[in-house]
């Protein structure tokens, strides 16, 4: 039996005032069945480190960069990440691959990085409307996650996977679980092929997820959790979603 994680992927939203509210409701809301986690912009790791310290709730960032030091203006290492005592971090998040052009290589890259300096990566694949109305579904998720399978070798199984459709995120719109289940089922597939550690690595389904659809999500057999986004900032929506996986 799978732990199910849910992490929070807080964007670019956040304060000091703010962020103090949603930790402190997070935290008080202990204790959760399931795995938590949020994810929050580079700089209020810190402060996050702080209000978590002495609690089970994990801690991440959004991104992190390929390469370990360098000129790399605004780029942040998995290394700096590692000396803050990061958890997790994001990488292949739909938004950067939009925004910043990644490719799956660079994701790929990415993840090796975070895994080198004991981060888990949560590499995000998940197709875009037109592509699943084209059919293609099935075939952009596996070449995604084919190239972070390849660049980690041996290392694939410590890495966690959320499936995120781009047409789901912040839309309003969810997969079916069904829709979910079948690409997590066989993303599960793909991993089985290259690690024994398949059966044992987290799953996410993130898109949309709220209090009144994650437990609907979450009972499907391969759906090991979600990657939270608006829902992830008001801690009442983000604790009953962990509640819903517990
Ligand atoms: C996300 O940004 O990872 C996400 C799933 O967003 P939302 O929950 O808002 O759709």
């Amino acid at each position: 039996m799978r732990r199910k994680l849910v992490a929070g992927n807080w964007k670019m939203h956040g304060n000091h005032s703010a962020n103090a509210e949603l930790l402190a409701g997070i935290v008080a809301a202990r204790p959760f069945v399931c795995d938590v986690a949020v994810c929050v912009p580079f700089p209020y790791l810190s402060e996050t480190a702080v209000a978590l310290a002495g609690s089970d709730v994990r801690w991440g960032a959004q991104d992190c960069s390929a390469h370990e030091q360098g000129a790399y203006t605004g780029e942040v290492s998995a290394g700096m990440l590692h000396e803050f005592g990061c958890r997790y971090a994001i990488v292949g998040h739909s938004e950067r691959r939009a925004y910043h052009a990644e490719s799956d290589q660079l994701v790929a890259d990415k993840a090796k990085a975070a895994l080198a300096r004991g981060i888990v990566p949560i590499v995000c694949v998940g197709e875009t409307l037109a592509q699943r109305e084209a059919g293609e579904t099935d075939a952009v998720v596996k070449r995604q996650l084919s190239a972070v399978i390849h660049t980690l070798g041996h290392c694939v199984g410590e890495m966690v996977v959320a499936y995120e459709p781009v047409w789901a995120i912040g839309t309003g719109k969810t997969a079916t679980p069904e829709q979910a289940q079948a690409v997590h089922a066989l993303l599960r597939a793909q991993l089985r092929a290259a690690t024994a550690h398949a059966d044992a690595m987290p799953i996410l389904y993130g898109g949309s997820v709220k209090p009144d659809n994650a437990a609907t999500l979450f009972a499907q057999p391969d759906i090991d959790g979600g990657l939270i986004g608006g829902a992830s900032l008001k801690a009442a929506d983000f604790v009953a979603i962990c509640r819903a996986a517990g």
